[in-house]
This record gives structure tokens, sequence and C-alpha cells, in this order.
């Protein structure tokens, strides 16, 4: 498959130390790419080289088919990014900000404000000073000013960062509208696992500068589907029952008291009932799913 984003074997080190070591990343057109790693990872510097705002010691990086160091002006006319906090001149409106901004890039389309503030929902509050915006509201502010020219790719590091749940809630509603009514790719980079997880296609896991895994969400839910977790005095004798008197083989011993069964079939209450008729204590049985965290935390272990 094509890519629209192909980062090949990406390089960094500042005075020695080594921020993004050998970086892979492929991002198809049209999806939602989830960026995933803790802070101090390396996401924000691939971002940056991505957006040609730093140089990679080595690698490349192709988009649309185009080396970015070769065609980066043409490149980034296709791209709107927020990377560090947003810059707006606080005594003036959001719309003259975006005015002003207009201005800056030469690109003189009244009517273009009017649907970017539509679609980030600021239309009624334009009148009022960015100094009164609160945190989500001129980060809403920052994401009408990347999507002004209509970019083919949307390039935004932690952007809900600082931002309160009502602030994420609608930040996500956001993202999935400027993905799906304008057919906008978005990279978007976050510490916050779970909330890349409502909205990404593919995720892509960072640490230490390395890439672990890059893997289609679709993949990552076949691994949080529901399991049964039992809680044991004796998790061997326990795991034996569970094959002898119930036929269920697909499960893994977790620790000596933990047992987790990922038998679609099994059912809570047969297996307590097993359990109590032989005498085996169990302090607790229940269904569960796994997170991202927990896939995170898998990939993270199965690498050291
Ligand atoms: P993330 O975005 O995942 O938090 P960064 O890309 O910002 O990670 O940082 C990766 C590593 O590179 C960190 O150890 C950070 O301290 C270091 N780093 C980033 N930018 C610079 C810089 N301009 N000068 C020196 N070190 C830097």
């Amino acid at each position: 498959m094509d890519h629209m984003i192909v980062m090949h074997d990406l390089r960094k080190s500042y005075k020695g130390k080594v921020a993004v070591d050998g970086v892979n990343i492929h991002v198809k057109e049209g999806e939602i790419y989830g960026f995933v790693g803790p802070n101090g990872a390396g996401k924000s510097t691939v971002m940056k080289m991505l957006l040609n705002l730093t140089r990679p010691d080595s690698g490349d990086i192709t988009i649309w088919g185009k080396k970015m160091e070769e065609e980066s002006s043409e490149c980034l006319k296709r791209i709107g990014s927020i990377i560090e906090s947003p810059y707006f001149y606080e005594k003036i409106t959001g719309r003259q900000n975006l005015e002003l901004h207009c201005e800056y890039m030469g690109f003189h389309n009244k009517e273009r404000i009017d649907e970017v503030l539509q679609l980030v929902d600021l239309r009624d509050i334009e009148g009022k000073t960015v100094s009164h915006y609160s945190m989500g509201m001129k980060q809403r502010l920052a994401i009408a000013r990347a999507i002004l020219a209509r970019p083919e790719l949307l390039v935004l590091d932690e952007p809900i960062n600082a931002l309160d749940p009502e602030g994420i809630r609608e930040m996500r509603t956001l993202f999935k509208r400027i993905n799906q009514e304008c057919g906008t790719t978005i990279l978007i980079s976050s510490h916050i696992l779970s909330e890349v997880e409502q909205i990404a296609d593919t995720i892509g896991i960072i640490q230490n500068g390395r890439l672990l895994q890059e893997t289609a969400m679709s993949e990552i839910h076949k691994y949080q589907k529901d399991f049964i977790e039992l809680e044991v005095e004796e998790a061997s004798r326990a795991g034996c029952l569970l094959e002898e008197k119930l036929g269920i083989r697909d499960f893994k011993m977790i620790t000596e008291d933990v047992i987790e069964i990922y038998d679609s079939a099994a059912s809570v209450n047969e297996i307590a009932t097993v359990l109590v008729r032989e005498q085996v204590m169990f302090l607790g049985i229940g269904r569960k799913q796994k997170s991202l965290e927990d896939y995170f935390f898998h990939v993270i272990t199965e690498d050291e």
C-alpha cells in the first residue's frame, strides 16, 4: 500500500544524546494516526522533523511521494500544524486573529474564516477578545487557524494537553469531524493513551526514541477483547479444574493467584460454581477488558 507519509530510519541527537533512534513511520491518506509515548519519548522531535523545523541527522521523510528535504515548501503548503503552545494577539478577537493570519499567509478568503469558526464552534463568541477565551477556546482557535488553508494533513503535537475533561471531549469530536467532513489526514501525538484510543485508526508507540510498534487500532481491539479475571488462592489447581471440569484451555496464569480466561464461551457462573464445589477459595471473579494502557505496557515489557 502506498502511504501518504513515510519516515525512514529517522535519527536525531541533541549534543550527543539520542532523541530519535531509527524511527520508521507510515501514515495512510485519510486516517487519524495516534503517535503515543511518555514525555521525552521523542514525539515532538519527530513531528518537528516532519515539518522541517529541525533536520534529522540521518534518514528521510517522504510526503505525497516527495522528499521533504528537497521539496519542503511545496509540502508545507499542504500541511496545517500546532506544534508548540499557540500564540495569539490577546487584545483582538478570534476572527481578527484569523484575518491577520490570512494576511500573513497571503490567503484571502473571508468566507473560509466563517466556515472554520463554525466548524470549531466559535461563531457565538467571535466578538470576544482572545484574552477572555478559556484554554479550550484558544485551542479551538488554534485548530481553526491550522485548517484555514484547507490542509490535506494536520499535525497536532499534544493538542489536548492541559485541557479539562470537557475540553478534551470537544477536541475529540472536532478532530473526528475534520477528518470525516474535510477528509483531512491527522497525525496527533499524546501521552494520554485513552484519548488517542478513541479516535485513532493506527497507533505508533514510541519510547526512548524508538518506535516499538505501529499497529492498526482494529488489531489492538482484538487484543482488547473481553476476558474473565479470576483471583484464587491456588491458581495452578484452579487452572487444572478449568481444563478438566469445564474444558477451558484458553487461559493464562498471570501470577500465582491470578488467572485470565480468554475463552469467549466461558461463563463466570459456571466457573464460580465449579470452584465452590471443589472447595477452591477464590477472592474475586469478573469480566474485564484490556485498555490501551495495558496494551502499551504489554508492548513495552515485551521490548525489555
Ligand atoms: P516528547 O515530545 O515525546 O515529549 P521530545 O521530542 O520533546 O519528546 O524530546 C525527546 C528528547 O530530546 C528528550 O530527552 C528531550 O529532552 C530532548 N530534546 C528535545 N528537544 C531538544 C533540544 N532542542 N535540545 C536538547 N534536547 C532536546
